[in-house]
């Protein structure tokens, strides 16, 4: 049965995130041929509009009021609820970002529909739409669908393949005007954190360090290997704790949650919450002067070695491919 999905878009630095892409994706999976509606709440982003219908969306709106022009929890719900109540979809597409698991389950308290979030593949049979999502941090999968209603939908960053972008697609763009009324927030200022170069959660190679890198000048060694690959620097919660890096790099069950092609963790001893964030990594690859250590037994490749060793030889052999 053909559906009207909503995606819902997100900007990053006046981008759009890959995310957005990802979800454009999900929907076409649960579509099954309907409508693919983007939104884009903040209005006035019309090049980000025509990338949405590139990569496959049919129509996209642009919500505004100039009270979205931060996020906040209060007016994106409104704004979102105002959107699904004049288009009525079926079916709701978020990223499993901070966005996205901030403003889905309270849509979903307020529609009374079924949530589920951080799905990591969609299939839809005779209708149903079947999602797997990780459990139990990640050391099992469950399939769920919901049985009546809308359907809200949060996907997990790099684990849905975009569709291929197709710059000659042509779709509606549309402004719509929300009204926005009783915030309760009001951001006064952002204040970023100096974190530059590839965005973790959608890093396709992530170079991790653990407590095994003894402070922030061993993270430097990190950081040289992931400019040369094109990669993020990550860390274990060890390494946060210690204040070698800031937490804004955790990675695990109370940090991000991860899926690089590559992860490469240097000095992690591989602890049960820690390898909750990274198990899905395609490939693993641990550097670790203990051949007993825990990381071993999830890798795929393993270094038994001292990393201040290893990360400088790492670095210039991929130096000399690349170049
Ligand atoms: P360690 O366990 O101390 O391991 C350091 C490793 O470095 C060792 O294996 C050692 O052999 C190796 N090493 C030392 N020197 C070298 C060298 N020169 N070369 C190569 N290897 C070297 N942790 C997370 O990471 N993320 C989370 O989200 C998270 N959430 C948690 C939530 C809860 C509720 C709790 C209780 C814990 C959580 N933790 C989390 C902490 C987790 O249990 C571990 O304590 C932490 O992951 C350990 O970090 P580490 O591997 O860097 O340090």
């Amino acid at each position: 049965m053909m559906k009207k999905v909503l995606v819902v878009g997100e900007v990053r630095n006046g981008s759009l995130r890959k995310v957005t892409f990802e979800a454009i994706a999900a929907a076409a999976a649960v579509a099954e041929g309907g409508e693919i509606v983007g939104l884009l709440i903040g209005g006035g982003q019309q090049e980000m509009a025509e990338e949405m219908i590139h990569f496959g969306a049919d129509r996209v709106l642009l919500a505004e009021n100039e009270q979205l022009d931060s996020y906040t929890s209060d007016g994106y719900g409104q704004a979102l609820l105002q959107i699904i109540e004049q288009e009525q979809p079926e079916a709701i597409v978020f990223g499993h970002t901070s966005l996205g698991k901030d403003l889905s389950p309270k849509i979903a308290a307020r529609l009374d529909a079924g949530l589920l979030s951080d799905v990591i593949h969609i299939a839809v049979t005779d209708g149903q739409i079947i999602c797997t999502r990780p459990i139990y941090a990640g050391k099992a999968f469950e399939e769920k669908h919901i049985i009546d209603g809308p359907v809200l939908l949060s996907i997990r960053p790099n684990n849905i393949a975009v569709l291929n972008k197709d710059q000659t697609r042509q779709g509606a763009i549309q402004s719509v005007k929300v009204e926005i009324k009783n915030l309760r927030t009001i951001v006064k200022e952002v204040i970023r954190k100096a974190v530059t170069g590839v965005d973790l959660s959608e890093a396709k190679i992530i170079i991790s360090g653990g407590r095994g890198v003894k402070g922030a000048e061993g993270f430097k060694l990190l950081q040289e290997l992931a400019d040369v690959l094109g990669g993020a620097v990550g860390a274990s919660r060890g390494a946060c704790d210690a204040g070698y890096c800031d937490y804004s790099l955790q990675i695990g069950q109370t940090g991000k949650v991860v899926t690089p092609d590559l992860y490469i963790a240097c000095g992690i001893s591989g602890a049960i919450q820690h390898v909750a964030g990274m198990s899905n990594s395609k490939v693993v690859v641990a550097i670790n002067k203990d051949p007993e250590a825990n990381i071993f037994s999830i890798a795929d490749f393993g270094i038994v070695g001292d990393l201040f060793e290893v990360l400088p030889l790492l670095t210039k052999e991929f130096k000399q491919i690349i170049e």
